[in-house]
């Protein structure tokens, strides 16, 4: 049976949190959110370059907030471990009831066929047999799981128009930051042979190996590593042994920047970059930083505020 969850939460002064956590924790507690708003003012700081833009919503949300979350089962055990969590602990709290399943599904009923570009079709893994695909289109399955990459983002969409407008059939492809493995696998689908895909989150790895073979894709057609393909030198150097005619970066501006100098030696002759992820406000600095790397860009394509940028060695 779906088990049901309390989550608690404990509102406390800022400088409390620290105390109190460790309270907890010193008490059995396996696992704590702490929500605090200057702490997560500064863990965006300190990620810049994961994001452009954070929804005003959730800033919004985190106004003023300081709190401390954690989870029990919503049973006597749970009341038992509760009481022994919160020893010490003089504040009070509130609990709120969670379903398991509603909450680790509830985004499904948001992610529907998709259609994209001229024939490409996201179809979620468990509306296989149900969506209606029209003929000479191409289907891709996927199950997101909990990386980024359902499709339904404006910056994976302008990618997936350029791997419709750059791909050539039969040969290799490199995607980077790939997430759940989407434009890796859509290239796959449109004819390339060979895709490797690289991420800085390792659960993409998995998720990308496991919507490849829902795709009927074997690990002879297609490669996921972990790796920073800023970073890593290692990673970089074996990219460069891979060279491909497209090179697929859906990251963001501040990733795609300092990458800009290695692309054309990721790139065979006549090669296209497609990158994306870049809000529009961005997007002259990106195309400024291709062009000091020794690359022309050919075509710029635009969504809701978002750019991708289709550039190819001079
Ligand atoms: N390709 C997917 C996901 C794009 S989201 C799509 O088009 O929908 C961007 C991805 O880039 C994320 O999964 C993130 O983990 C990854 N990423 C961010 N910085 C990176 C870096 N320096 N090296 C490799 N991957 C990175």
């Amino acid at each position: 049976m779906d088990s049901m969850w309390l989550e608690i939460v404990l509102n406390a002064k800022s400088e409390e949190l620290d105390l109190i956590s460790a309270t907890l924790i010193a008490n059995g507690v396996p696992g704590l959110a702490v929500e605090e708003e200057e702490e997560f003012r500064t863990f965006l700081e300190e990620n810049r370059q994961y994001w452009d833009y954070v929804d005003d919503e959730l800033m919004e949300q985190m106004k003023g907030v300081s709190r401390i979350k954690f989870y029990v089962t919503d049973d006597a055990d749970g009341q038992k471990q509760l009481a022994q969590y919160l020893k010490g602990i003089d504040l009070p709290y509130t609990s709120v009831r969670l379903r398991e399943y509603d909450w680790a599904h509830s985004w499904q009923k948001y992610y529907r066929p998709l259609a994209i570009g001229k024939t490409i079709y996201i179809v979620p893994e468990w509306e296989r047999d149900t969506a209606q695909i029209p003929a000479g289109c191409t289907s891709i399955l996927m199950n997101p799981g909990l990386t980024f990459g359902t499709g339904s983002h404006a910056s994976t969409q302008l990618c997936l128009e350029g791997i419709e407008e750059f791909i050539v059939p039969g040969k290799s492809v490199l995607d980077l930051g790939c997430g759940s493995g989407i434009l890796a696998i859509a290239a796959l689908r449109l004819g390339a042979s060979h895709a490797t895909g690289v991420d800085i989150d390792p659960k993409a790895v998995d998720v990308s190996y496991e919507n490849a073979e829902l795709n009927g894709i074997g690990r002879d057609r297609c490669k996921f590593l972990a790796g920073n393909v800023i970073a890593d030198k290692s990673l970089v150097a074996e990219l460069k042994e891979l060279k491909a005619p497209l090179v697929l970066a859906n990251i963001v501006a501040d990733v795609i920047i300092p990458l800009a100098p290695v692309v054309p030696e990721l790139l065979v002759e006549g090669g296209t970059f497609v990158c994306s992820g870049i809000i529009d406000k961005r997007g002259d600095e990106v195309a400024a930083a291709l062009e000091k790397s020794g690359l022309k860009v050919i075509r710029r394509f635009e969504k809701n505020g978002w750019i991708a940028l289709a550039a190819q060695v001079c």
